[in-house]
């Protein structure tokens, strides 16, 4: 034990700390590595999963194993949580011995799960009914931005609690920008990755269209690229294989950010859409095409296999 508080001291981070006990909620894909960047920068940290094995990693580096939420609350100034769906968030946030049963007053919780900005406005509301604060904290970045510890968090809440969890989210991510309100972080990421599926759409028919009519799509990529339809999925993450060596779509669509997760995003994004009658004609069309690609076992590739989608789709092949 005093070898283990010995290295937290060794480790201690350079700059202001508001925080000397952090608990961590959600080890799966995105969390595992976020946790891990707290422990190598010199946080004291709790950790629960509902899955055992998925807190393994992190207790072996140093953390501490909480039994429940409750117990990881109780015992920590400040809370990330890192969920998959609204359903988890909620229920771990005000279920029986869920995060709030125990909350200490200014218990600070960042929820940096992507879910409906709703049901972040409604767990802050529950949150501060218990003396606490929270924030939202999404991320975009994907798994490598998790393990580089580069992702990009949109806060939503109070700024003086956003100065508070500044340095903290920066342990994880190379950028954290205030952009309102709770809710106004989740309202960031559901926009950004609602474009992202409606410009890879757009990508992958365009050079498929251009492939049919006889023109080589990496040749069809490489004008677009300095072309006014140039954008971040034609030229960073093209889902042609072969032009970029490190994307999933050059390694059989494996890895980067799957089908099933930007499904998701995008049924997120048209709910709040719905609930506010906001038109979104081409987002709407985005979620049932990888609504489509879900019913196609599609759902754990990444979600450039749209272009190989509708390259099959094509008449006479
Ligand atoms: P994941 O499914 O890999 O991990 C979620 C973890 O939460 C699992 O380990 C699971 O056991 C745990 N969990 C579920 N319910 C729990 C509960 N009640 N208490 C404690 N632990 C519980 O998901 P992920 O890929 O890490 O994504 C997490 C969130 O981040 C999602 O909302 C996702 O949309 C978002 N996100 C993911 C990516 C990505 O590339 N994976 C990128 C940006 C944002």
């Amino acid at each position: 034990m005093a070898v283990l508080n010995f290295l937290h001291v060794l480790r201690r981070p350079v700059g202001r700390r508001y925080f000397s006990n952090v608990g961590f909620v959600g080890l799966g894909n995105m969390g595992n590595y976020m946790a891990t960047n707290l422990i190598k920068k010199g946080y004291k940290l709790t950790v629960y999963d509902v899955n055992k094995t998925a807190m393994k990693n992190l207790i072996e580096a140093g953390a501490i194993e909480a039994k429940s939420a409750a117990e990881l609350s109780k015992n920590s100034q400040v809370v990330i949580t890192m969920l998959p769906t609204n359903d988890h968030v909620w229920d771990s946030y005000t279920g029986k011995d869920g995060l709030l049963s125990t909350a200490k007053k200014d218990t600070l919780f960042i929820d940096s799960s992507t879910i409906d900005p709703s049901v972040s406005q409604k767990v802050s509301v529950e949150t501060i009914k218990n003396g606490a604060k929270f924030i939202d904290g999404p991320v975009s970045g994907g798994v490598v931005g998790a393990r580089d510890a580069t992702l990009t968090f949109m806060v939503g809440g109070e700024k003086s609690e956003y100065e508070r969890a500044k340095s903290l989210l920066e342990a994880m991510g190379s950028r954290v920008v205030h952009c309102g309100d709770v809710g106004m972080g989740q309202v960031a990421k559901l926009c950004n990755n609602m474009l992202l599926a409606i410009s890879m759409i757009g990508v992958s028919e365009v050079v498929n269209l251009a492939d049919r009519l006889g023109l080589d799509p990496k040749v069809m990529t490489s004008i677009l690229n300095t072309s006014t339809g140039r954008c971040w999925s034609s030229e960073i993450y093209p889902p042609v294989p072969g032009i970029i060596s490190t994307v999933p779509s050059s390694n059989d669509y494996q890895g980067g950010f799957m089908t099933s997760l930007m499904t998701k995003d995008l049924g997120l994004a048209q709910a709040a859409a719905t609930r506010s009658n906001t038109p979104i004609p081409l987002g709407s069309l985005a979620h049932q095409i990888y609504r489509i690609l879900m019913t196609h076992g599609l759902k754990d590739k990444d979600f450039s296999i749209v272009y190989k989608y509708l390259k099959q789709s094509n008449y006479n092949n």
